[in-house]
């Protein structure tokens, strides 16, 4: 990404201790797994299209931690990283993803008739539902590492096969440069469109280069389909409503997605995605299903209770805030999606979110009560 590869050959001038990053007050998978060992041999490395390992590492080297989520603290730029750079990414992925090791296998499961349920959560207390993954187009860099050529090309292909679609999924592209800072905003506050790029998580990994070119957001006429273009991933498929019907969001999310997929592979374009790795992603962290399935949902007393981490634990659960990734929870709403996205399927991860938000909720009307949770606590997923 920023440097160009005559400069990694430059730095062997260099030797491994005057080049390996000082990690000491660090808290990411990335600096766990490094060592001064697995630096000194893919130093040197790169991956076809010339993604290095300091390209990869830079974002966690520049960000040691994270005060919610144990970030992972490196990213791929292309589909090759993974493999070129696997002594360090393997342990990464173990750690990050439940111990799941380089010879595991991953399942897809895009059928929502497999769902159980899902479609009345309480809407007093779950404002929203949503459900996203990203996609990556085979043969082309990712966002930390593409060039404008190639970003532009992604965003071309992409609106071609989303215009194609119709029904329900008839929509349109609107692209970042063309819109006003006040529609950007709008739809920013409406929770529709990612974030302005001031992350110093996605900053430092490159992804926000030349922004805003090549970035934007189609959606369908009622915005519960939606597609951003080029922000972390090629692209993000969201299915989002208000309320509480998780069942219907996550059949419009697969039927939606795989009409997409259609359209791709009709271009000779498909998915970057491995029996391994499931589909390959930017960030390690979302490998396999890239799934994140969600509600924002009211637990002002269950929030403060003590044990609510560990309920969260207990069922694969994590919390954000409702702002998104970088924000705190505001007036006791959280955003409480599924915790895994390796080595469980897509309807397995829903399935963990529909039925732990049910218990959070129960829970909550009896803390509301004043009555006590204990005999309620779930078992570890
Ligand atoms: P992701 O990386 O999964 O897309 P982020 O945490 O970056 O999620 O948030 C992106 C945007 O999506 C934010 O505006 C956030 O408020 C919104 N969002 C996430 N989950 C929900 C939900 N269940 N209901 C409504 N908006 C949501
Ligand atoms: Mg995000």
């Amino acid at each position: 990404m920023p440097f160009g590869n005559t400069h990694n050959n430059y730095k062997l001038n260099f030797s491994v201790d005057e080049e390996y990053p000082d990690l000491t007050k660090h808290n990411n998978h990335m600096a766990k797994a490094l060592t001064k060992d697995i630096y000194a041999k893919l130093r040197d490395k790169q991956t076809p299209s010339g993604f290095t390992l300091d390209d990869c590492i830079q974002t966690g080297v520049d960000n040691p931690g994270h005060p919610f989520i144990m970030t992972v603290g490196c990213v791929a730029g292309d589909e090759e990283t993974y493999e070129v750079f696997k002594d360090l990414f393997d342990p990464i992925i173990e750690d990050r993803h439940n111990g799941y090791k380089a010879t595991d296998k991953h399942k897809t499961d895009l059928n929502f008739e497999n769902l159980k349920g899902g479609d009345d959560l309480d809407p007093k207390y779950v404002l929203s539902s949503r459900v996203r993954t990203g996609r990556s187009i085979k043969g082309l860099t990712l966002p930390p590492h593409c060039s404008r050529g190639e970003r532009r090309m992604i965003e071309k292909l992409s609106v071609e096969a989303l215009t194609s679609l119709d029904g329900e999924f008839k929509g349109k592209y609107y692209p970042l440069k063309d819109m006003s800072d006040q529609e950007q905003q709008q739809l920013i506050d409406d929770h529709f469109l990612f974030d302005k790029p001031v992350s110093p998580l996605l900053l430092a990994s490159g992804m926000a280069r030349d922004w805003p070119d090549a970035r934007g957001i189609w959606h369908n006429e009622g915005k519960t389909f939606l597609v951003w273009v080029n922000e972390e991933d090629h692209l993000r498929v969201i299915s989002m409503q208000q309320g509480g019907n998780m069942r219907e969001v996550f059949r419009r999310f697969c039927v939606g997605l795989q009409k997409i997929e259609h359209v791709f592979k009709k271009h000779n374009k498909a998915f970057m995605w491995n029996e391994h790795l499931g589909y390959v992603l930017t960030c390690p962290s979302n490998l396999g299903t890239g799934l994140r399935g969600g509600v924002h949902v009211k637990l002002p007393n269950l929030s403060k209770h003590a044990k609510f981490e560990e309920i969260l634990t207990r069922l694969r659960l994590q919390k954000r805030g409702t702002g998104g990734v970088d924000t705190a929870a505001e007036g006791g709403v959280f955003d409480i999606s599924n915790a895994d996205r390796l080595g469980f399927s897509e309807v397995e991860q829903v399935q963990m979110v529909v039925d732990g938000v049910k218990l959070m909720i129960e829970m909550e009307k009896k803390l509301e009560k004043g009555t006590a949770i204990d005999d309620m606590m779930p078992a570890q997923k």
